[in-house]
């Protein structure tokens, strides 16, 4: 009997001890990677950091607090159903970040629709996107994208983060090193080791990389039918205002902003303006539609002259030391895409010339924005040209 007891007791313990490992209470903290601004800026592989911040933003929805779901968001492995346990890193990381691009999203329009609508997000993906079958037998590594609600209703919108990959182009590393060797004799394969290093790329690791994750939110608040309406036909524009909003979230002009997560083809830096005519046209020409630079350096540009904080939407977990600012230019800028399509054709495909009149309505809606204001940015848009 006492012997039954002991094992009761022990059972139960151990059961107690089970029960209780994966719960935890709303003040309680836990690491996610954030941004970091110096005095001098964010600077490329300084800026990523592990931080603390409480249970509590993400307003999980059971009552352990123990898995990643909320009443917006489900975070799952690849291509699982299951919400991941909190103490997924990268998990926590996405749902983190994606709830605080939601406050700013709401604190730029209060009744965008599209932030009520529910998603799965999928981390450490493997497969590409298939439109008809959802995963693909392909591969594809990293990459982040939003993809549309299948037709018949199979699956809802989705985010999916890509398992990082890195590669060594062993093809052009050996080129190169037979190249140099014939053109300097003697050196021969002493050089190898620097064309691997060279001919390397690190791959991206975008569930890490809070502007990332902030660009694919953007495409989640901006998939509406007078938006941006996602569809299985990429299309550059929405690419541009996404890596806008992806820099204008952690507040500095970069793509990609980690040299640990992300090589350097990934890193794109929108802080010089670049003007548009050439580039642009060559990209139409070409066919080759993909994300410009210059498109965000311009809107980076107006945003240093509406540099007024508009807001911080309210919310508990803001008032950390993690606030989330709207500036007066991401107003602006987030208003100018219902003018983008101009009647003529949706705002995904809209083309560089359209961006200028769209800002220009925009600005008409703005009040704020003073006269010395407006002719800064009339300035800065004829030096775009
Ligand atoms: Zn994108």
């Amino acid at each position: 009997m006492a012997v039954n007891l002991l094992i009761a007791i022990l059972i139960s313990l151990s059961y107690s001890k089970f029960s209780h490992a994966g719960s935890s209470s709303l003040d309680d903290e836990f690491a996610v990677n954030q941004v970091i601004v110096s005095t001098t800026g964010v600077e490329f592989g300084k800026s990523i950091l592990p931080r603390s911040v409480l249970i509590a933003a993400l307003e999980l929805s059971d009552s352990e607090n123990s898995k990643l779901e909320n009443r917006f968001f489900r975070i799952v492995e690849a291509t699982g159903d299951e919400a991941l346990p909190l103490s997924d890193f990268d998990g926590r990381n996405v749902l983190y970040h994606f709830m605080r691009a939601r406050l700013f999203f709401q604190g730029l329009e209060a009744t965008n629709h599209a932030l009520s609508k529910s998603m799965t997000i999928r981390i450490r993906m493997a497969h590409a996107y298939n439109p008809v079958t959802h995963f693909s037998s392909r591969n594809s590594y990293n990459n982040a994208r939003h993809i549309p609600e299948a037709i018949d209703g199979q699956w809802g919108p989705e985010t999916w983060f890509h398992l990082p990959k890195p590669s060594v182009n062993w093809p052009r590393s050996i080129l190169n090193t037979i190249l140099f060797s014939l053109t300097v004799p003697g050196i021969g394969l002493t050089l190898l080791p620097a064309n691997v290093i060279s001919n390397s790329n690190g791959g991206l690791d975008a569930a890490k990389i809070p502007s990332v994750i902030y660009h694919e939110a953007f495409h989640w608040a901006s998939d509406r039918g007078d938006l941006f309406p996602e569809s299985q036909v990429y299309h550059w524009i929405p690419e541009d205002y996404a890596n806008y909003f992806g820099a204008a979230m952690i507040d500095a002009p970069l793509r990609a902003e980690s040299e640990a997560y992300a090589a350097p083809h990934f890193r794109k830096n929108f802080d010089r303006l670049k003007g548009r005519s050439g580039q642009a046209s060559k990209m139409i020409e070409s066919g080759a539609y993909n994300d410009t630079s210059f498109v965000p350096s311009l809107f980076w540009q107006i945003r240093k002259i509406l540099n007024a904080q508009l807001q911080i939407p309210p919310n508990a977990f803001t008032l950390t030391s993690f606030p989330i600012v709207v500036r007066l230019g991401d107003q602006l800028i987030w208003n100018s895409i219902k003018y983008l399509g101009n009647n003529k054709h949706s705002a995904r495909e809209a083309l560089p010339s359209d961006i200028e009149p769209a800002l220009l309505k925009a600005m008409d809606e703005l009040p704020q924005i003073t006269t010395a204001q407006r002719s800064a940015i009339l300035e800065i848009l004829t030096q775009w040209r």
